[in-house]
């Protein structure tokens, strides 16, 4: 029985799905620039838990939203939409800018073994449903037209708030003098800006020109494809304060029951102990630790060995680390892989067991990985092999992408079989080859074979 950590109950609950297929929403990008090591940590997280749904046995509905406008640069609504932001910046449209890194962003999640979701909505293309969505809570009075855009009444929500616990009473008591004076109270949010006419992405509405914000899109994509209950919710925690509360907000507002059944947020990545960001130059790529020499695996391998809910500080010693155990762990699969020994079944029982176990109690995936490294001790087994290829549907690692072996490790020919390759190779040289038959066959008697490479004679031993 799967258990899941429910931000919402802040306690681990048994996992019992509305539907047949398990409906998931993960917030996506901001496709403004490149995801950076710390977002990438989160989409892993994601595809575990899908993983894990997966091995139990679940089907899966999953939305992945990409975020191309509306997402300021500050979550509350202030600033500049941080596509506008970009493109200004970068002298292309926001279309293009969304493209570019949208794609990169896609390639990313293919290093990483990040399996995409079955349905990849990007806001842009859904203008439409934020339109209705937002004039239905217009029409439901949770809504209200300031100078600037449609905004959300939270007056008319008591149950704000109930995702991070704040309290909405000391908010406004300390609130900075609020720059746009005519929301009514600092935490309402803009479900729809109106645009001035140097804003390129603008969109027809029933409140002129202008453009969503960015939690609408949320709420309207997720209701689309998912309904209006669906079983989980996936971001990174920065999203529980601000995003989130207001998705739920929208969400209750619009059907008057609660929308999300189990919220699932993954702890923050830092860098050297700090946070993450482009001023302090410490936000590294997938294609910059790439330049560095590292594999994609290897970063996802460091993230694989901490607990999503626990913070993971990343440094390049960490990750260096974090190489060498997985090349120990793919050498160790290759030998296990070329062993056709058995291991006995009951032993092979208890470490799936261990394993299905582990990533049941709230996609404890670091414990899930040690039973890995427990079982790859035992004798050298094809068994061991094929338990850590099942294991893999959870992991992504690419265990079926083994390293060769390594030479050392093979049985050292006797020196009189030597000889006779030898002799073998010399006759081939002198185009002897019934002579280099006849030793072959004598080979073969004595336990070995010979296959011609084009790096010479190989020589194995007959099982
Ligand atoms: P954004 O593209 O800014 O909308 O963020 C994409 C995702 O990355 C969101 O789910 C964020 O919660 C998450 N995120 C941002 N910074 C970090 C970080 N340092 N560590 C982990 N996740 C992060
Ligand atoms: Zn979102």
């Amino acid at each position: 029985m799967l258990k899941i950590f429910n931000t919402l109950s802040r306690q681990k609950e048994e996992f019992t799905p509305v539907g047949r297929a398990v409906t998931m929403y993960s917030c996506g990008p901001t496709v403004y620039s490149y995801a950076h090591i710390g977002n990438l940590r989160t989409y892993i997280f994601m595809d575990l838990i899908r993983r894990v749904l997966r091995y139990d046995g679940y089907k899966l509905k999953g939305v992945l939203n990409i975020t191309d406008v509306g997402h300021l640069m500050a979550d509350s609504d202030d600033g500049e939409d941080k596509m506008e932001k970009a493109s200004r910046e970068q002298q292309k449209t926001p279309w293009e800018i969304a493209d570019f890194y949208a794609g990169v962003f896609f390639e990313d999640l293919k290093k990483l073994n990040i399996g995409k979701p079955e349905i990849i909505a990007k806001a842009t293309d859904h203008i439409e449903d934020m339109i209705r969505y937002v004039q239905a809570l217009q029409e439901k009075g949770y809504a209200y037209e300031t100078s600037d855009g449609i905004y959300f009444d939270i007056s008319k929500f008591p149950a704000y708030g109930q995702l991070s616990g704040i309290n909405l009473d000391d908010q406004e008591a300390g609130a900075r003098v609020e720059v746009n004076s005519e929301k009514r109270h600092p935490a309402d949010f803009a479900l729809w800006k109106k645009a001035d006419p140097l804003h390129i992405m603008q969109w027809d509405s029933p409140w002129g020109k202008g453009y969503p914000g960015w939690h609408i899109e949320c709420s309207a994509m997720s209701r689309k494809y998912l309904g209006d209950t669906f079983d989980i919710h996936s971001g990174g925690v920065d999203h529980i304060p601000i995003h989130h509360e207001n998705e739920i907000a929208q969400n209750e507002a619009l059907s008057g029951h609660r929308s999300v059944n189990y919220w699932m947020h993954g702890e923050f990545m830092l860098v050297d102990g700090g946070k993450m960001s482009k001023s302090l130059g410490n936000t590294y790529t997938i294609a910059q630790l790439e330049e560095k020499g590292y594999a994609a695996l290897d970063f996802r391998f460091f993230c694989l060995n901490a607990h999503y809910r626990k913070k993971l500080n990343f440094t390049f010693e960490g990750l260096d680390a974090a190489r060498t155990s997985r090349e120990r762990l793919m050498a160790a699969l290759a030998q296990h892989n070329a062993s056709p020994a058995p291991t006995a079944p009951e032993k092979l029982e208890a470490y799936r067991n261990r394993f299905v176990e582990a990533i049941n109690d709230d996609i404890n995936v670091p414990l899930a990985l040690g039973i890995l490294f427990e079982a790859i001790k035992e004798p050298k087994s094809k068994d061991i092999y094929k338990l850590a290829l099942e294991f893999d549907k959870v992991l992504g690692l690419s265990f079926d992408v083994l390293p060769a072996l390594p030479q050392e490790e093979s049985e050292p020919v006797p020196a009189e079989i030597a000889a006779l390759i030898e002799q073998r190779t010399q006759a081939k040289k002198d185009k002897n080859y019934a002579l280099a038959d006849r030793i072959r066959a004598e080979i073969a008697q004595k336990g070995y074979s010979v296959i011609d490479t084009k790096d010479g004679a190989k020589v194995t031993k007959l099982k």
